[in-house]
């Protein structure tokens, strides 16, 4: 397309369009490009703004028919920044936020810019939620597509297993609904398969009583402590009912100091809860401990302020075959020389509804008992950014010999070698790469975990 032609196109497009198109001189322009990992600097030619589904269609079309290369910006938070593009356009959903709750059919509709935080805030008005990320400023889009950990996962599973509907526009400016009656192929896809099939504009979910007051909090302990901490938390999932989602941390204090702590999540009644979590708070000598009732939007918002928007990320993650000790005596090791105190090494514990999924049930296949280790490598000073690559490199190379094959998309930064979409797919990724060449043959929505086209 000539440059008059797309100038032509975009005053077309400008003249109907219900949200906002920014370039580059445009006030609005450069807050709207940033993303959360503040490493992320890209600028796109255009960002689409959309405030309802037409307004996708026609960003959708604009790129096509221009050959604009498109991201999709959910919530934002992918850490290795595939929501922009350099020179593309970025089709921007975070104005999107309407949210549906129908508390007689327990199911809500939330539309693709949503956070968690919007989301859990409107169905907890009904005692209602169903998993969604740990952190509340993530966003409903990607974390859904992607599988989707959280709090909940062990009592309903990952947030894919409650996705009831989706609303997607496809590479050719079709709108289309996909659930278990319409489209099945296409949703068994997009449960797991990232944005590689099309623009969700919403996601409709089962919903369950939730809280709102559940139990939850942190304990945490000296470093000095962390091999009991890390075989006490072993020991403390071995026998862990659905309720009860904990995970595990190696971390600093706001005051610098090194720490590890144990963050458990129990979300059924309070008394089943401080029985469940009893041995947690009885357990060591802890620097801190507040483990108790809290409403589960809390819960949500508990540890949010540890990873603010803008700061340095460079993620590391795979799930590992077992928490044998010499694991945990090499993820100490790796940690005694962490560069930034505000990088974390998190294990989660995988476990209960969501195992009980079959591996092929859902393109995410990653369905056993275990535990998902992340190096969450975070930095604040720009000049210390070669140093927390090579540490979080260098760790998870050390760390090898105890990961198992499967990887969590969500979870995957920029610089993997070989074909990374396979180690997350597993035994789907062939299934996944003809549903590919059915619904985006010409990989269309490329800026993404990428699934090549069959
Ligand atoms: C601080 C932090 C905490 C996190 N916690 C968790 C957690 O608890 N559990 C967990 O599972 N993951 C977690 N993640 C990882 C998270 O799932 C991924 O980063 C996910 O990609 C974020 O989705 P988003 O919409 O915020 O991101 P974005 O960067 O906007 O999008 C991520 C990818 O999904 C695509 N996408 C987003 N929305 C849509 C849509 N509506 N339709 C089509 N494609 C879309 C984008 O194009 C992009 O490829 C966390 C990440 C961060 C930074």
């Amino acid at each position: 397309m000539t440059q008059t032609t797309l100038s032509d196109a975009l005053n077309a497009l400008a003249s109907r369009f219900s949200g906002q198109l920014l370039q580059a001189l445009d006030a609005g322009y450069d807050d709207a490009r940033r993303v959360h990992n503040g490493l992320i600097d890209k600028r796109p030619f255009l960002i689409a703004r959309c405030r309802n589904v037409a307004d996708v269609v026609d960003a959708v079309n604009l790129a096509r028919e221009s050959s604009l290369e498109v991201a999709v910006r959910g919530g934002g938070h992918n850490v290795a920044g595939r929501a922009t593009i350099d020179g593309g356009l970025m089709i921007d959903l975070s104005p999107m936020k309407g949210i549906h709750v129908d508390p007689t059919a327990r199911t809500a509709r939330a539309q693709g810019g949503a956070t968690w935080a919007e989301y859990n805030r409107e169905t907890q008005v009904h005692g209602l939620a169903s998993t969604g990320g740990v952190i509340s400023t993530t966003g409903v889009g990607g974390l859904t597509l992607g599988g989707g950990l959280g709090w909940l996962q062990g009592m309903y599973g990952l947030a894919i297993d409650n996705l009831r509907s989706a609303q997607l526009v496809l590479a050719d400016g079709r709108v289309v609904t996909a659930n278990q009656d319409e489209n099945p192929d296409l949703f068994w896809g997009v449960r797991g398969g990232g944005g590689n099939f099309g623009i969700a504009t919403s996601l409709e979910f089962n919903v369950h009583p939730v809280g709102p007051m559940i139990t939850g909090g942190l304990a945490l302990h000296p470093f000095a402590r962390a091999r009991d901490v890390l075989q006490f938390f072993r020991d403390v999932t071995a026998s862990a009912p659905d309720e009860l989602t904990t995970f595990a941390a190696l971390l600093h204090g706001p005051d610098g100091t090194p720490l590890s702590g144990i963050i458990p999540c129990h979300g059924g009644t309070l008394a089943d809860g401080e029985a469940a979590v009893r041995s947690i708070r009885a357990f060591g000598q802890p620097v801190v401990e507040a483990i108790g009732p809290m409403p589960y939007t809390a819960v949500n918002q508990m540890i949010d302020a540890g990873y603010p928007k803008g700061a340095l990320n460079y993620w590391k993650s795979s799930f590992l075959r077992e928490l044998s000790d010499e694991a945990i005596d090499t993820m100490i090791d790796c940690y005694a020389r962490v560069p930034s105190p505000m990088a974390g090494i998190v294990l989660e514990h995988a476990h209960g509804a969501m195992t009980r999924v079959g591996v092929g049930d859902t393109a995410f296949p990653h369905r056993a008992t275990g535990y998902n280790m992340l190096f969450l490598t975070q930095w604040a000073d720009p000049s210390n950014t070669d140093r927390c690559i090579a540490w979080t490199r260098e760790s998870y190379a050390a760390m090898k010999p105890f990961v198992g094959a499967g990887r969590y998309v969500n979870y995957l930064d920029d610089d993997e070698a070989g074909d990374p979409a396979a180690d997350a797919y597993g035994p789907n990724y062939a299934r996944l790469r003809q549903l590919k060449a059915k619904f985006d043959p010409t990989n269309f929505f490329h800026q993404n975990q990428n699934i090549r086209p069959a």
